[in-house]
């Protein structure tokens, strides 16, 4: 039996040194009013000006080569910066994919006049990135997706619909997977698709906007009508789509946005129930947090393998299931153990929590699918 490697989860001491310049930054803003403390605020609160920020403060693009404007950190630095900003629920959104996957992938994947023209930018939080992955029929059956790329003078012509692309109605580019083969000439489904940065602001982009009961809008439907895409815009081989976006989804899953996107109202949960809480929250507050604590184990644990070089797919995959059930539990608990009308501030939390839930379990794989593959690599499947 396939065995879970989980090495042992020890942030070294000079990331202590980062936590402590990015509260204090963190705490100024908040001091002066920049934002006011969310939950989900790495899919929903999408700042520009926040984003430039940061990058201008250094803290963006942490491990990335400083040639390209990184600054040849460690990704247990990242770590520790991320942990901040999700735990102080601050509006990280627009930086938010091209900082945890799309920079790495494109460093990894991209030819080199890709990495110069864009990387520097993510890292200064100016160029935002969303992740065109998902289609309407095609969902956790990724490998049935039918967009496609064509040959044309000096590029590629790319025609089909991308759905729940969260945030392309702001972002600039999205990292997408088609077909450069047809289905029938591949060989297997899983065989003949490509990836390409594409611009989405280019003509034939049509961003339609998918709302939320709320009449939030978080994500779109991305329709192509032979969009142009230049050659250099092809992510790494060409059929070799699929491998590269499985190594992709290790960094989607395994990041503290797992366990960490309702911690702003845990945290304003255990303030509002006070020193001396019942029975009742008093248990369940004992079972949330220690809960997370071990999350946040395995979830450093994880984060030291990808440092080490490695892809932990199935670890990652098993600490999005229970990282995302918790984040679920704690809005749940928030809206069981204080009545709503006592403090609008944790109301709006309560809100932001009960409102994203339904999704936490559902992007970047569903919780079904991350069990099938923890069950594969057990042996149990
Ligand atoms: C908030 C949010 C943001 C998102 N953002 C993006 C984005 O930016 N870019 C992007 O590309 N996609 C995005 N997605 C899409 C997301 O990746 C898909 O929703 C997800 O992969 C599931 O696909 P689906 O919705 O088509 O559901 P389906 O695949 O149709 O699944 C429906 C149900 O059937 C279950 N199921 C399906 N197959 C199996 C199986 N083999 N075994 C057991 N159960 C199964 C699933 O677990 C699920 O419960 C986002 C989704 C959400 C909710």
């Amino acid at each position: 039996m396939a065995r879970l490697n989980f090495p042992p989860a020890a942030l070294p001491a000079s990331t202590e040194q980062l936590r402590k310049e990015v509260r204090a930054f963190l705490a100024d803003e908040i001091a002066a009013g920049t934002f006011v403390p969310r939950c989900d605020t790495w899919l929903s609160q999408h700042s520009p000006s926040f984003s430039k920020k940061l990058g201008d403060a250094g803290f963006l693009g942490l491990p990335w080569p400083k040639e390209y404007g990184g600054h040849g950190r460690t990704v247990l630095d990242r770590f520790v910066v991320v942990e901040e900003l999700l735990a102080h629920g601050a509006p990280i959104a627009a930086h938010w994919v091209s900082d945890r996957q799309s920079g790495p992938s494109v460093l990894k994947h991209g030819t080199e006049q890709a990495k110069r023209e864009l990387v520097p930018g993510m890292a200064r939080g100016e160029v935002f990135f969303s992740i065109g992955m998902s289609e309407p029929d095609s969902g956790s059956d990724l490998a049935s997706i039918r967009s496609t790329a064509t040959r044309t003078d000096g590029g590629w012509l790319l025609n089909g619909t991308k759905v729940w692309t969260s945030g392309a109605h702001h972002n600039h580019y999205f990292i997408v997977l088609v077909r450069t083969t047809p289905l029938g000439e591949a060989g297997a489904k899983h065989r003949g698709m490509s990836q390409f940065v594409m611009d989405l602001r280019a003509p034939g982009v049509d961003i339609r906007p998918i709302r939320l009961l709320s009449g939030r809008h978080d994500f779109n439907e991305v329709v192509m009508t032979d969009v142009f895409v230049p050659d250099h815009f092809l992510m790494g081989e060409l059929g070799n789509g699929w491998e590269q976006c499985i190594g992709e989804l290790a960094f989607e899953r395994s990041g503290p946005e797992r366990y960490l996107s309702t911690f702003p109202l845990l945290a304003a949960l255990i303030d509002a129930v006070g020193p001396s809480p019942s029975n009742e929250a008093a248990a369940t507050l004992g079972m949330l947090v220690t809960r997370l604590t071990a999350l946040r184990r395995l979830c450093i644990s994880v984060a030291v393998s990808l440092e080490q070089g490695r892809l932990p797919v199935t670890e990652a995959a098993l600490v999005k299931d229970m990282g995302t059930k918790l984040e679920g539990e704690i809005g749940e608990a928030a809206r069981q153990l204080v009545p709503p009308g006592t403090n609008a501030a944790f109301d709006q939390l309560v809100a932001d929590a009960i409102l994203s839930a339904p999704g936490f379990t559902l992007r970047g794989g569903t919780n079904e699918i991350l069990r099938g593959i923890v069950a594969r690599e057990l042996g149990v499947r």
